[in-house]
């Protein structure tokens, strides 16, 4: 009888903490307004598909990449203030060498996906190398995430092939590009970072927003954008997997690929041009479009 006790004590104090946090979570915070469920083939984000999620007017997905990282725990806890969820794209390498920030996040309700194993521009490498590294990656994120991981995928800088996105469509990939993001691969201060971001999503209404919890910056500049988001009448949408690809929304007529024309100016993609070997950690490249 009495080995019932422990369970019954921490059943108490589960409800306790439900309830408090319940409290804590309420309408003065961010919180999450709804989630859309994510099954492929999809490929969504403006910045390089014709499409995005169908999401309302003031509606934004927060997407962090490159993680994990030293300044997530900063990430993590900023979310957890305002009761906000977000979708982590992890390299494959740092998921594997910090695998208890990927338990947090999977902890903490996030939405954990994979974005390569050592975040190579795929294209440049030869097909079968691209696939094992998109499969490296996403097997060393579940592992590290105790097989919680979704099969979500992003490229690193944003740079596909039509090869590539159909290796991922039929292993059931879904792939997010982004519809806007802070540019905090550049050297910034919080304050310019904030504003920049802000900006740019008044203009634009909402959206995917990606930002980067492996960056110091974006790390400090969390709470007042939440805070800002909350202000300013922007809902959060969460991601998780689903079944089938989700409602979507046409680009507007004129729409163009900005992350296509980057990296075809840079020789990568549209099967023009010769491919650089980039192969090396974010932390170590220095041209913009290879650090998204
Ligand atoms: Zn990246």
């Amino acid at each position: 009888m009495w080995v019932k006790i422990p369970f019954i004590v921490a059943g108490m104090a589960l409800a306790l903490c439900g309830g408090a946090r319940a409290e804590a979570c309420g309408p003065q915070k961010l919180g999450v307004s709804r989630t859309i469920l994510v099954g492929a083939p999809v490929h969504v984000g403006l910045k390089t598909y014709p499409r995005t999620l169908d999401l309302k007017d003031h509606e934004i997905v927060l997407t962090f990449d490159d993680g994990p990282a030293p300044a997530t725990n900063r990430v993590l806890a900023a979310l957890e203030a305002q009761c906000a969820r977000a979708t982590f794209f992890l390299i494959g390498r740092n998921a594997a060498a910090m695998p208890a920030l990927v338990r947090r996040e999977i902890a903490d309700g996030d939405t954990v996906g994979s974005h390569s194993y050592n975040h190579p521009i795929l294209p440049s490498l030869p097909l079968a190398r691209a696939v094992a590294n998109i499969e490296a990656g996403a097997a060393a994120v579940d592992k590290a995430s105790g097989g919680k991981a979704s099969r979500f995928f992003r490229f690193p800088g944003f740079a596909d092939s039509p090869a590539l996105l159909a290796a991922l469509d039929k292993t059931n990939r879904p792939v997010f590009g982004a519809d806007l993001w802070a540019s905090d691969w550049n050297a910034m201060t919080p304050r310019e970072e904030l504003d920049l971001l802000m900006g740019r999503l008044r203009r634009a209404g909402g959206g995917i927003v990606l930002l980067h919890d492996s960056k110091r910056e974006t790390a400090d500049i969390l709470p007042d954008f939440l805070a800002a988001l909350k202000a300013e009448g922007f809902h959060i949408v969460a991601l998780a997997p689903g079944d089938v690809p989700p409602a979507l929304r046409k680009a507007p007529s004129g729409w163009k690929s900005e992350t296509e024309e980057t990296l075809r100016k840079m020789g990568i993609g549209g099967g023009k041009g010769a491919a650089p070997k980039i192969d090396v950690p974010l932390q170590e490249q220095k041209d913009p479009a290879n650090r998204m």
